[in-house]
């Protein structure tokens, strides 16, 4: 059967509109990428050199306490929200880690890149590393902890600029490795911006170190919105080729995910990488872990196994005495293998569930193979990954919003938010189900597993949101 390839879809007078103004004020991109590096290193280092905040310290009125909100606070959950609005436009526009990055490949090596760095399951191990990482030097409370894993994430991406990427300025760190691009490339799918080819080619999604663009999209081939760090590099609204940005209705790319190149890594990355976000927030509330810990601490000092229970180096983990936190080997051990359990788990629970919805489907007649209906069905997921990650990392949005209008109503638009991200996984599900085929009463039986999977990640996050 010969392969088509579909017309481009229309670009409305909204599009254009942005397009044009994206266009006209790309030249800008340096200026703004040299304010934002100059910003992250005021945030991440200057805490470095003030006095630690006292017990009695406010927001707004401690540097170290402004800096550690305004990265975990606000930019965090910010970034992921918007990813809906806007795309990856953090990472094109504002991102100053991937400048660096692209700036170390003009005056780099530019060799091949390798097999390594090429393999999908790449990003998602920096992902779970970093994520680990974060949690034992407690990235979320010291600045020596957030200089770490920035400074350890910058260094990467210099690094891995400098030596790899042939061709014109490339970003190889934001393609294949950075943790932070894999989520946003994940989300994006859900994301009402869409860079789409004027001049679509037959042959499905490819990666080119020839063209311009920086993390190796063949754009006339391009199909989904993964990579597109939406650096408008490929944007010229006069010209014939290249990318329109185009705007579309949230979660279509999800939903259609069989025509946007559904890929491996967005699943390892749904299933494992939140599933060791969740094991990150879960081992602070859970009594549980902490029934553990002190169990494994009478064993090891009973057992003469001092060291154990003795801190490790404050590079690999938190050492903050006057901060009244002093990791042990056993806490490290304990953090590090309650969020890969976690994640083994949450994997497995959601795996099962996508391949019962996936063979419920196929005997009900729905079309595709086994595999092809679970990698489309994983997608039904995204949404409440989403909404829950922003919820847990915007807790100290939430505190400060909980300030301005009180802890109930405060919790109910958290409770709306959750629900709602159920609600959007279970449409993508159906949309998910109606594509492969089936409809009625078949898709609702169909969609069955699906529901139970999106309750399980549900009440896997609820403690950590809402508490025990
Ligand atoms: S992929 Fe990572 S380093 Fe690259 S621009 Fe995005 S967030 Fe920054
Ligand atoms: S597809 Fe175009 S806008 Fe997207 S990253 Fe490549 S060059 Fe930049």
């Amino acid at each position: 059967m010969q392969a088509v390839v579909d017309p481009p879809l229309p670009q409305g007078p909204l599009s254009r509109k942005l397009e044009r103004f994206a266009s006209d004020h790309r030249r800008w991109l340096p200026w703004i990428h040299a304010g934002m590096f100059a910003g992250f290193l005021v945030l991440v280092v200057v805490p470095l050199a003030l006095p630690a905040p006292g017990d009695g310290a406010r927001l707004f009125h401690d540097f170290t306490l402004t800096a550690n909100f305004l990265i975990w606070g606000l930019w965090f959950p910010l970034v992921f929200v918007s990813v809906i609005f806007t795309g990856r436009s953090w990472c094109g526009v504002l991102c100053p880690m991937g400048a660096s990055s692209e700036w170390a490949n003009r005056i780099g090596l530019k060799r091949a890149v390798p097999r390594w760095v090429r393999w999908e399951g790449a990003p998602v191990v920096s992902f779970i590393v970093i994520t680990i990482l974060a949690q034992t030097v407690d990235a979320r409370t010291f600045p020596e902890g957030i200089a770490e894993v920035f400074g350890l994430t910058l260094a990467c991406a210099l690094i891995v600029g400098f030596l790899y990427g042939p061709g014109y300025h490339k970003r190889t760190w934001c393609r294949h490795l950075c943790p932070i691009g894999l989520t946003l490339g994940s989300f994006s799918r859900l994301g009402i911006v869409q860079f789409a080819p004027k001049k679509p080619r037959i042959g499905g999604e490819a990666l080119t170190d020839k063209g311009v663009c920086p993390t190796f999209i063949d754009i006339n081939r391009k199909q989904e919105s993964r990579h597109c760090i939406e650096c408008l590099r490929c944007v010229q609204p006069n010209a014939n080729g290249g990318l329109a940005i185009k705007l579309r209705a949230p979660g279509s790319e999800a939903a259609n995910v069989r025509d946007h190149h559904p890929h491996n890594s967005d699943i390892w990355f749904l299933f494992l990488g939140t599933g060791v976000a969740i094991g990150g927030f879960l081992w602070l509330t859970l009594p549980l872990y902490q029934q553990i810990r002190h169990a494994l601490a009478v064993w090891a000092i009973n057992h003469n196994w001092l060291s154990f229970v003795s801190p490790g180096p404050a590079w690999l983990m938190s050492v903050h005495p006057a901060g009244r936190e002093v990791f042990t080997w056993l806490d490290f051990s304990m953090i590090t293998g309650f969020m890969l359990a976690t994640s083994i788990v949450f994997a497995a629970a959601l795996s099962v569930c996508t391949a019962l919805g996936s063979w419920f489907a196929g005997r009900l007649g729905a079309d595709g193979n086994f595999r092809s209906r679970f990698l489309e069905l994983a997608y039904q997921y995204l949404p409440v990954a989403m909404v829950s990650l922003v919820l847990g990392l915007g807790s100290e949005l939430f505190a400060l919003l909980q300030r301005g209008i009180g802890a109930t109503p405060t919790r109910y638009v958290e409770l709306a938010l959750f629900t709602a991200g159920l609600v959007w996984s279970l449409i993508i599900g159906c949309r998910l189900l109606q594509r492969q085929g089936l409809a009625g009463t078949r898709l609702v039986l169909a969609l069955a597993p699906g529901l139970i999977g999106c309750i399980a990640a549900g009440l896997a996050w609820w403690p950590a949101l809402f508490g025990v």
